[in-house]
């Protein structure tokens, strides 16, 4: 009895896959591939940074970030002290460079993980500071956005972060707010704080203070290619999609798509002409229906926008989603895959067969971008990696 249970359990442990109800496929492939993209539009001496906050955009920030050591990656940056701990734990190596604001009574935390702080502003730095902990920072430019960042105007504020004698000052940046548009009012805006940023790099030099500089997130990359910065730092393309389809780009590379979202059929059922299906009962069939039920919902990440809206694929063929998506399954009709049965995968995001979902499509018929759809993919759905 007890070796059977035991059994049971390793059987249970070494084939999650099987096991699991609904899964995200992460090809590390893919992220090897876009890495080496990325690399090709970037100048030479201007190195990749990749943004590894938010679970790595839903990815798994663990198995993303050890496979991006192995191509060579050493600069990661992350939201939070937390997500920054979490890879320091496990092993990651180079700078993490936390990109939000971390109180300064933290700064034990962040001197303990050898984490790179981000300076928000100020008086950040001054606490900080006076934390009286060696810290690596960088400070954060506000050439517009007006999130986060010191004004370059402030120029003697800035000046002093750079004297103050418990902060290593190892890199300067700032945050480009409408890179991704065409628009000329928006490329004039754009290109005004890019020009700001490099005037205060200037007056920096003429002080004789030299320091690595990061300006591009991922539509800075494809849109301002060019620029003379010694790191980049790329989220959204990292993962081999883009924002959303609507954009004309200057370089748009092929990029190829990490993550795809699988579920597996758990119960098939025959709807009547008439009948209604799920909460609302906001879908009715208009004749004989075969219906099968997927246990993924909105918990897991798929958005509720998509309540008769979504397609999935099985073997290869398009099922629409019937009724609301539900907090842990939803419906999609399968009358024209009579083949379908029980335990049969199905694919939400990714490639079936000759048809494919993309990332982008389903943001875009969400009413979302990509970066939120992935980066909410939630934590019951296993990640496997392949590479
Ligand atoms: C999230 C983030 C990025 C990455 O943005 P993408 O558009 O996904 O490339 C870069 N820089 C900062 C400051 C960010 O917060």
């Amino acid at each position: 009895m007890d070796t059977i249970t035991k059994n049971k359990k390793e059987n249970f442990i070494k084939t999650p896959i099987q096991m699991a109800r609904s899964y995200c496929r992460i090809d590390l492939s893919a992220l090897a591939f876009n890495v080496k993209t990325i690399q090709g539009i970037l100048p030479d001496s201007c190195r990749i940074m990749a943004i590894v906050k938010a679970n790595a955009y839903g990815h798994g920030d663990l198995p993303v970030s050890e496979h991006l050591n192995k191509l060579g990656i050493r600069d990661f940056a992350v939201a939070t002290l937390e997500e920054g701990i979490r890879l320091r734990e496990a092993k990651i190596h180079g700078n993490i460079l936390i990109l939000g604001h971390t109180p300064s009574f933290c700064a034990p935390a962040l001197s303990r993980w050898h984490l790179t702080q981000t300076v928000t502003d100020y008086q950040h730095a001054r606490e900080l500071q006076d934390a009286g902990l060696p810290l690596d920072v960088h400070i954060k430019i506000d050439t517009g956005m007006h999130r986060l960042g010191i004004s370059p105007d402030h120029f003697d504020d800035i000046l002093d972060i750079f004297s103050m004698d418990h902060l290593r000052v190892t890199g300067m940046f700032t945050h480009l707010c409408a890179a991704d548009s065409s628009q000329p009012d928006d490329i004039v805006f754009t290109r005004g704080q890019i020009r700001n940023f490099f005037t205060l790099e200037q007056k920096l030099e003429h002080r004789g203070i030299h320091v690595p500089v990061h300006i591009q997130s991922s539509y800075g990359i494809l849109n301002y290619p060019g620029l003379p910065c010694e790191f980049a730092r790329p989220g959204i393309i990292l993962y081999g999609c883009y924002s959303d389809t609507s954009k004309d780009l200057l370089r748009q590379p092929a990029l190829r798509p990490v993550l795809s979202l699988h579920s597996r059929i758990a119960s098939i059922r025959q709807i009547h002409s008439g009948e209604c299906v799920g909460y609302g009962r906001t879908w009715h069939a208009d004749s004989q229906r075969r219906l099968a039920v997927l246990p993924i919902g909105y918990a897991d990440g798929y958005p509720r926008a998509l309540s008769n809206k979504g397609s999935v694929l099985i073997h290869g063929q398009k099922a629409p989603v019937v009724g609301r998506i539900c907090m842990d399954q939803m419906t999609v009709d399968i009358t024209d895959i009579p083949q379908a049965a029980p335990g049969d995968i199905a694919t939400l995001i990714g490639k079936d067969g000759q048809e494919e979902i993309r990332a982008e499509e389903v943001a875009v018929l969400a009413g979302t971008i990509t970066n939120e759809l992935l980066s909410r993919l939630g934590s019951r759905l296993h990640r496997v990696t392949v590479f």
